[in-house]
């Protein structure tokens, strides 16, 4: 492209300079021809005046010797001399003699002749019978006795000679100037050539995005002015799809980023674009792009939501189980994407959590009005039976003791549930101090001595060596460890053993509950944390338990920084494990 562009520079600057070598041939060769046939007309008029003169100076020559003299003259003027009486006779020729010169056609009807008859001094150009050239003829009118005028002529083949020459002298120039002009057209060419050579590979350079400016300037003329305009409007537009890619990137970053699912359609409902979300939510793999919603959505609950979205119309949100996981509800709101590209867009909201939570309070206000319920009632039949027909002494006595348990289960079923309100709330903060395992355990034992004594159960204590303090905050792990105790005494069997162990691991201390009750199921191990949460309802309401107290254990310990499991014995029994996470391994 470039060899071309240097060659078509090279050969349009030779051409110029051919064509101008050869156009001043030209017109030098016509000039010199003019100036040629000048000089010899004024020499031909010249030598006419010159033998006219010399024979009006001349009166006496003999009728006989006047071909001699024209011969003569001839001879010195290098010239055809024509003498040519009044009448047009030829009375003499230097180039006829003799006979051929008697035998010579009357010269009066020449046209130089009769000219000369006008005018003292003729000079013409015509067409020669007699020699058959184009011949100048100069005719001269003198005072003679016998001659009247006095005619020279030149044929003018001498002219188309000197033409001749002139022409190859012109021809030899031009061939000999053709190198020359080779040499000015490519002194010419190859600087510019070079910096269109150097322009195009910045060019090329470009489309293959390196966008390094040259070391070199373009130049101060206007090939420069033009590539400089051109490497501005390249740097601009690169400057341009650099802030586009930037754009692009963030808007990815942020699709991709977000929880909620972001589909964008084009004008025929054709798939543009679905961030991580909406992939994930309605199922796309690589191949849905390009293609129409109806074909890869498995949701047709949606397709009228979009149909009225592509119209430029504002749907209102549709909810819809997904189709690849019946677990999550979602949301779908659809908008037009507005002008110029049109389409829509399509944002999916998952509301499972929502719509859990909304659930697990539904559940949670039916299971305290149930349990709120199940003593109320008690408590009204007595009271009525108390006040309608007052029983013996002995058996009101039994009833109200019956209100006062049910009053107090009540009251403790509150109690937990202000204190799982506070939990829930976050208004409950640990302070955390170093405390002695010890005391906190004699201090539940003690809040507990009415059960034990009740059920004659066993509470044995055993604190490892480097297990007897403990980081936490002492009141809340009275709580934890309480509810747990209280469940095992309440659970096992009349006499039961319940151990409370303790021991430290390197960043953790670790306390166990077991007893030697019924256990629990393997399938209710994570369950029972939840709250109203019971194995075996009929079993478990027995010993007066509200059914949150591990609700209230679980975000305890939690508070606390730690964890609590509950597992079953090989032996048979309950084990609770509370680990408390501890800043290093000091006991
Ligand atoms: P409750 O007030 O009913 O004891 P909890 O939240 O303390 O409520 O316990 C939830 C359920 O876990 C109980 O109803 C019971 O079925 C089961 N559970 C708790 N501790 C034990 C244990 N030590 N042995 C057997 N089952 C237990």
């Amino acid at each position: 492209m470039t060899v071309r562009f240097r060659g078509k520079v090279f050969l349009a600057a030779f051409i110029v300079g051919a064509v101008s070598a050869m156009a001043a041939g030209l017109v030098l060769q016509a000039w010199i021809r003019r100036l040629t046939v000048e000089r010899i007309e004024a020499t031909l008029s010249a030598e006419t005046r010159l033998a006219a003169e010399l024979l009006t100076r001349n009166p006496a020559l003999p009728l006989d010797q006047l071909d001699e003299e024209a011969d003569r003259m001839g001879r010195l003027a290098g010239v055809r001399v024509t003498l040519v009486a009044d009448d047009g006779r030829v009375l003499g020729d230097s180039t006829e003699d003799g006979a051929a010169l008697a035998a010579m056609e009357n010269h009066g009807r020449r046209p130089e002749i009769q000219a000369a008859r006008a005018r003292p001094e003729v000079l013409i150009r015509r067409y020669s019978t007699t020699t058959d050239y184009d011949t100048l003829y100069a005719v001269v009118r003198i005072d003679h006795p016998t001659i009247a005028f006095v005619r020279l002529s030149l044929p003018l083949t001498e002219v188309a000679d000197q033409q001749w020459a002139v022409l190859w002298l012109v021809v030899a120039g031009v061939a000999a100037s053709l190198p020359v002009a080779a040499l000015c057209a490519w002194l010419v060419s190859a600087p510019i050539g070079r910096r269109v050579e150097a322009i195009a590979l910045v060019a090329r350079r470009y489309a293959t995005g390196d966008l390094t400016r040259p070391a070199a300037g373009y130049g101060d003329d206007e090939l420069g002015e033009v590539a400089r305009a051109l490497d501005a409007t390249v740097h601009e537009l690169g400057r341009r799809v650099d802030d586009l890619a930037h754009d692009r990137r963030h808007l990815r970053a942020i699709l991709s980023g977000m929880v909620e699912g972001v589909v964008v359609l084009d004008p025929q409902g054709r798939l543009v674009m679905a961030n991580d979300a909406a992939s994930g939510m309605l199922k796309l793999d690589g191949d849905s792009t390009g293609r129409r919603y109806q074909e890869w959505m498995r949701q047709p609950e949606l397709f009228a939501q979009i149909a009225h979205a592509l119209d430029g119309e504002a749907p209102g949100g549709v909810e819809f189980v997904l189709a690849r996981d019946p677990s999550r509800t979602c949301v779908s709101r659809a908008a037009p994407a507005g002008e110029p590209e049109g389409g829509a867009i399509l944002v999916l909201h998952d509301i499972s959590d929502l719509r859990r939570a909304d659930r697990v309070r539904r559940d949670f206000v039916a299971n305290v009005s149930h349990e709120l319920r199940t003593p109320l009632t008690a408590i009204r039949g007595y009271v009525e039976a108390l006040l309608d027909d007052p029983p013996p002494p002995e058996q009101s006595r039994r009833f109200l003791e019956i209100i006062a348990r049910h009053s107090i289960r009540m009251e403790r079923l509150v109690k937990d549930l202000l204190r799982l309100a506070r939990l829930d709330a976050g208004q409950e903060t640990p302070d955390m101090v170093e405390c002695d395992l010890g005391s906190v355990l004699q201090g539940v034992i003690a809040d507990l001595t009415g059960p034990i004594d009740q059920r004659r159960s066993q509470v044995e204590v055993r604190l490892a060596a480097g297990a007897r303090t403990v980081v936490s905050d002492p009141a809340k792990l009275h709580d934890v460890l309480r509810n747990l105790i209280e469940n095992a005494v309440n659970y096992a069997p009349e006499g039961g053993h319940v151990v409370v162990e303790a021991e430290r691991e390197p960043l953790a201390l670790v306390l166990r509950v077991l007893d030697n009750g019924p256990g629990i199921p393997l399938a209710d191990l994570t369950r029972v944390f939840e709250r109203f949460y019971r194995v075996d309802k009929s079993r478990s309401r027995a010993p007066g338990g509200t059914g949150i107290g591990l609700a209230i254990v679980k975000h305890l310990v939690e508070l606390l920084g730690g964890a609590v499991t509950a597992g079953s014995r090989a032996e048979g029994g309950a084990v609770f494990t509370v680990r408390l996470p501890q800043a290093d391994g000091k006991g």
